[in-house]
């Protein structure tokens, strides 16, 4: 496979995790409650840098046979070097509308990047990024960045106007791929459970960005709209994923972005990278 994906089986499906690069965020807007003593402590077990943090985007192409489908939208040529054609997508996933979901939704020329696909969203999402100024005010990051979100929003999601799917509750979106409703990154935020043969793939979307969110539950992300109802849903997820046995897949999360959780003894979950 060529650098930067990674293929793996859940039962018949096949599921490739694609890199689409690394964006560099001040690290108080991915911990902005963190004691920074603790942080400092946290980060340096991880040999990881205190200033910034180098966050992967990492979406994931499912094959099931019938159905090719892309769960956020990587850049085309990404999805080429992994032999798959635009054209070829016959469903885009949606987690939620940040523009490093969607970013690659459209092309360079405001069209829709999939000609042929569904583009599956929530409705919730789908109502709150496009019916009325959006509420941001529970986001923890510059009004500039703020506003970026907005308007990104409205102008990558309009042109798909005529091609979008919504969703509402726990929905099945091809055989094999459910929509799990998991607020509070954004209002209409999706997990997406991926099943065959008794195994299971839970993709948390952005429910959690960063490994030290699961370790330590009580450090918020200042990306989640509401950072109570988004700590909620993580610990719904990731007690599904335990009680299930299921592998997890984290946008955020280092490449691979996928892997296993384990109950701490002191409280949270360890993160174990791998399939
Ligand atoms: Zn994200």
């Amino acid at each position: 496979m060529p650098e930067g994906s990674y293929r793996f089986q859940v039962g018949d499906i096949c599921c490739t995790v694609l890199s689409d690069g690394y964006f560099s965020y001040p690290t108080s807007w991915f911990f902005p409650n963190a004691d920074p003593d603790e942080l400092s402590r946290a980060l340096a077990r991880r040999h990881l840098p205190h200033e910034a943090v180098l966050s992967p985007y990492t979406c994931l192409l499912i094959e099931t046979g019938r159905h090719v489908v892309l769960v956020d939208t990587a850049i085309v040529a990404r999805l080429e070097v992994a032999g798959v054609r635009p054209k070829d997508i016959d469903t885009v996933v949606l987690t939620h509308a940040h523009p490093d979901h969607i970013g690659g939704a459209v092309d360079s020329r405001w069209r829709p990047a999939f000609p042929y696909a569904r583009y599956v969203l929530s409705q919730l999402e789908w109502d709150f990024w496009t019916e009325s100024r959006p509420a941001l005010a529970g986001l923890r990051v510059p009004e500039d960045v703020k506003r970026m979100i907005a308007s990104a929003a409205r102008r990558y999601l309009a042109p798909l106007r005529f091609q979008v799917d919504t969703v509402e509750g726990e929905t099945e979106i091809v055989p094999g791929v459910r929509a799990i409703p998991a607020p509070g990154h954004t209002p209409g935020h999706l997990a997406l459970l991926i099943s065959s043969q008794d195994q299971h793939l839970l993709n948390m979307g952005d429910a959690a960005v960063h490994p030290l969110h699961l370790e330590r539950p009580d450090w918020e992300n200042g990306f989640d709209l509401a950072a109570a109802e988004a700590a909620a849903t993580r610990r719904r997820l990731l007690e599904r994923a335990l009680a299930g046995n299921m592998h997890l897949m984290a946008f955020h999360f280092p490449f691979p972005s996928v892997g296993r959780v384990a109950a701490r003894q002191e409280g949270g979950w360890e993160w174990t990278p791998g399939w």
